[in-house]
């Protein structure tokens, strides 16, 4: 029975694949192998596909970030999430496209091609776990995991009409997933619905003796609290972020998801949230300085793709990370290297870092008065393929709703709230305390049992 569900999964995701292009690679043989050892019947997510994206090391297959520097790179060991996943019983069927090293809003980043919205093939799927989005949207996993460095999950969820969420930073171990900017870095979880999202983050989640960052917080059954509802919860709105920028239908889409929260029985107050203007500015900042150290590594030696032809050691470093790397990865070196040098580390950096405790505390002031925050996603729905790959400013602004959560370490969760005129999804963004993903995924569950877009995320290819 589940070798027939992993074997349709697999003939599926090969015939949508020339549509979508949301797969770097199917891992048939993987699989095969997977379900011929003997599982434990038991295990949490026994005989469950999942689609893993590339940037979270998968022992022995692919793992190129995107990127043609790693594109012959097979990783030496499994993500720590990944072994858990395995160890649960889950089957992991191909790894995902993505932008190149996690840094875009569009997918269009990609060494290996644009990944196309399932919705709307002429649409981007966002990014930058576009691959994993859209895997779940048409239908070939229920759940896949992702990224999240400023929104690359939750942007993406909501362009393609899934469920993305972001956990707390430390809930999930980075161990294993490549390195983009590593205070912000956390792996989140697509699911067609909140209840695939809590099974998954129930096994991934947890401490980590490899990873120092995660913290010992006790993991609940996030299946069972799923059912605890959120009477007497009070949701905050930021009612300055619903102006100069958001797009019309998004946000009478979100303003009815607000109405559809006071109906369930939620509390609807005003909250502010003053620095969260910043948050781009700072995000930029730090994600590119953090990145730019991150990337050093890439070198030519020790992993990957190797230029021909140098002479001598300093062009072959030179002429591997220029061929290696394409242009948004080395505006953002360029970026994250001058942000830290001499003479503009306290103009830039060391502002950023301030700033950034000021965000913090927004979100301290902020849950005094609430319990979960509720925004848009993203500022519009998915847009067409091409539109703003010119413009690095415009494709920045994507992530004017989510970067504040990284910053801050809070979990997010994006669930389906509607449909524009074009018949395109958009999302509605929900903000918690640090380790409240369990009342995020109690609020999204109810709001999916009233709401038909999330009820039915089809295929439209
Ligand atoms: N879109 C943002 C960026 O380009 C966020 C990426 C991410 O979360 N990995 O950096």
């Amino acid at each position: 029975m589940q070798e027939n569900m992993i074997s349709a999964t697999l003939e599926n995701a090969e015939s949508l694949n020339g549509q979508l292009n949301a797969f770097l690679s199917i891992e048939h043989e993987h699989a095969a192998a997977r379900m011929s050892e003997t599982r434990d019947p038991a295990g949490n997510l026994e005989g469950i596909p999942i689609a893993v994206k590339d940037n979270i090391c998968t022992k022995g297959m692919r793992t190129s970030c995107g990127s043609r520097i790693l594109e012959p790179y097979l990783a030496q060991y499994d993500a720590t999430a990944v072994k858990r996943l395995n160890d649960a019983g889950a089957v992991i069927i191909g790894k995902t496209n993505m932008d190149e090293f996690a840094m875009g809003s569009s997918n269009e980043n990609s060494a290996f091609g644009t990944v196309k919205n399932p919705w709307n093939p002429e649409c981007v799927p966002g990014g930058s776990s576009g691959g994993s989005a859209a895997a779940v949207a048409s239908g070939i996993v229920d759940v896949a995991l992702g990224s999240e460095t400023g929104g690359s999950v939750r942007q993406p969820a909501s362009f393609c009409g899934v469920v993305g969420l972001k956990p707390t930073y430390g809930r999930v171990s980075r161990y294993g997933l490549v390195a983009f900017a590593s205070s912000l870095d956390q792996i989140g979880v697509f699911g067609r619905a909140a209840t695939d999202v809590a099974r998954v983050l129930r096994v991934i989640a947890g401490r980590d003796e490899r990873d120092s960052t995660t913290a010992d917080v006790e993991v609940p059954d996030y299946s069972k609290t799923l059912e605890d509802g959120f009477a007497g919860s009070r949701i905050g709105v930021p009612r300055a972020l619903f102006g100069a920028g958001l797009d019309e239908e998004v946000r009478k889409s979100v303003e009815r998801g607000i109405e559809i929260y006071r109906e369930l029985g939620a509390e609807i107050v005003d909250i502010e949230l003053p620095y969260s203007k910043y948050s781009i500015a700072v995000y930029y900042i730090i994600a590119t300085a953090e990145a730019s150290s991150n990337l050093a590594r890439f070198d030519g030696v020790r992993y990957g793709f190797r230029a021909e032809n140098a002479h001598e050691l300093r062009e072959m470093y030179m002429k591997t990370r220029e061929e290696g790397f394409g242009a948004e990865v080395k505006r953002r070196i360029m970026l994250g290297t001058y942000v830290l040098s001499s003479g503009y580390y306290d103009a830039y950096y060391a502002k950023a870092q301030k700033v950034r405790t000021l965000l913090k505390r927004d979100f301290e002031s902020a849950f005094e008065k609430c319990d979960a925050i509720v925004t848009p996603t993203a500022p519009s729905t998915a847009f067409k393929i091409g539109e703003r790959s010119d413009d690095p400013l415009a494709m920045y602004l994507s992530d004017i709703y989510t970067a504040s959560a990284n910053l801050a370490g809070i979990p997010g969760i994006s669930v389906p709230c509607g449909l524009s005129a074009e018949g395109m999804p958009i999302g509605l963004q929900l903000l918690g305390n640090h380790w409240s993903e369990g009342l995020l995924l109690s609020l999204a569950a109810a709001f999916e049992r009233v709401n038909p877009i999330a009820q039915n995320p089809g295929i439209h290819v």
